[in-house]
């Protein structure tokens, strides 16, 4: 059984996700999850009927900074040794032929790998949601979690606004929401919710609607075309007073005009649409990582938390191994490095951020 307060799935921050896909991470373990979960995308249709629109146009990380390219190429050594081989260091003129519609001069270098790209996380949501509900899963929209039943460190029931559920075993799947679910089962589920803005375009045809996701890794801006918008993000790091808070700011697309403006000539006469802008919450999570198992506090709770804004690219790996957590089947892959307890050891997954 699947509970969402909300009166429709994917009303937290899944819907508001680009849809961004890639393997170039700066650890191993996310570089697995991010090619456990590519496989799961390539044969998505056939396992639950329905196109998750996954496109590898391909992800183009350009630096203008010499530092910031040594810092790719290590990354990229990380991700060619576990398996993204495709993954590599290009110069200034072969980044200008992948993507001719950035300012040449904006870069000297980029990483670039063929098979990162796009997918669409409603797809993906609806795919899994029908092939669940095919197999007997229930899903209970407006139905809010209220507090757990313990017993000896044991969740034995669920109470809702709409009634109490037992079962033998509870997920928090609680995105940026996370914690407060782990409060009520006496859980300390260290995720916060970050607002993440997108700044959209009015519909244009200045940039090609193929165009690989080009991300400037010096300062974290980028945009990819979708639907015929473009849409440019751009990580500020401004204090929100309610942390909950998903309102666009309009400092912040002044400063995205900006940015936008130095770097892509193409996009200096296509206005943004602030009514077809809009922002959402990442869960965060002190490392940046996904948590995924239990905690000794209830040893029935399985965490799929603080996926740190990757949440709908690695959600077929997550969910394959949570459901291998539940069954009791050795995981597909070593999970170890994503076990909830690592903070409270101090041994926080060791990253090399790129984002
Ligand atoms: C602007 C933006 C862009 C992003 N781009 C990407 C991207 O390109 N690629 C990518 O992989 N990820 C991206 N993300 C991150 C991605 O959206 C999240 O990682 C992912 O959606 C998390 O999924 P989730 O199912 O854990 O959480 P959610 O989709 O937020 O689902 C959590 C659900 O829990 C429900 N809930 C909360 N509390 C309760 C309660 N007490 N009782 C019952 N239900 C409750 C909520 O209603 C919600 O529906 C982006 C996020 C944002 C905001």
């Amino acid at each position: 059984m699947v509970i969402d307060r909300s009166s429709e799935p994917g009303s937290g921050s899944t819907g508001r996700a680009t849809g961004g896909f890639r393997a170039q991470f700066g650890s191993a373990i996310n570089i697995r999850l991010s090619l456990m979960a590519r496989e799961k995308l390539l044969h998505f249709e056939e396992e639950t009927g329905v196109d998750p629109g996954f496109e590898q146009t391909g992800y183009l990380f350009l630096t203008s900074s010499p530092a910031q390219l040594d810092r790719l190429r290590l990354v990229n050594d990380l991700q060619r040794h576990h398996g993204v081989g495709e993954a590599r260091i290009i110069d200034a003129r072969e980044a200008a032929a992948l993507n001719p519609a950035i300012d040449e001069g904006s870069y000297i270098g980029a990483a670039w790998s063929p098979s990162d790209g796009f997918l669409r996380p409603l797809e993906i949501l609806r795919g899994y949601s029908e092939a669940a509900v095919r197999m007997g899963v229930r899903f209970e929209s407006g139905t809010e979690a209220m507090a757990f039943e313990k017993q000896r460190g044991h969740l034995v029931a669920l109470r809702t606004n709409r009634g109490e559920i037992a079962a033998h075993t509870f997920v928090n799947a609680a995105g940026a929401w996370a914690a407060r679910v782990g409060e009520m089962a006496g859980v300390d589920v260290p995720v916060v919710p970050v607002r993440r803005q997108v700044a959209a375009t009015v519909p244009t045809t200045a940039l090609p609607s193929d165009m690989p996701m080009t991300i400037f890794a010096d300062d974290g801006f980028h945009l990819r075309v979708r639907d015929g918008r473009v849409l440019l993000l751009w990580p500020d790091s401004a204090r929100v007073e309610d942390p909950f808070e998903t309102e666009v700011d309009d400092l912040w697309l002044k400063e995205v005009r900006r940015k936008s403006d130095a770097r892509v000539s193409l996009l200096r006469d296509v206005p943004f649409d602030r009514e077809a802008s809009w922002a959402g919450l990442y869960e965060m999570s002190p490392d940046r990582h996904a948590l995924l198992g239990t905690t000794s506090d209830a040893s029935n709770l399985i965490l799929v938390n603080g996926s740190s804004g990757h949440g709908v690219m690695h959600a077929p790996a997550l969910g394959q191994l949570a459901s291998d957590l539940i069954l009791g089947r050795p995981p597909q892959l070593d999970i170890d490095p994503l076990r909830p307890s690592r903070f409270a050891e101090g041994k926080p997954v060791q990253l090399i951020e790129l984002l």
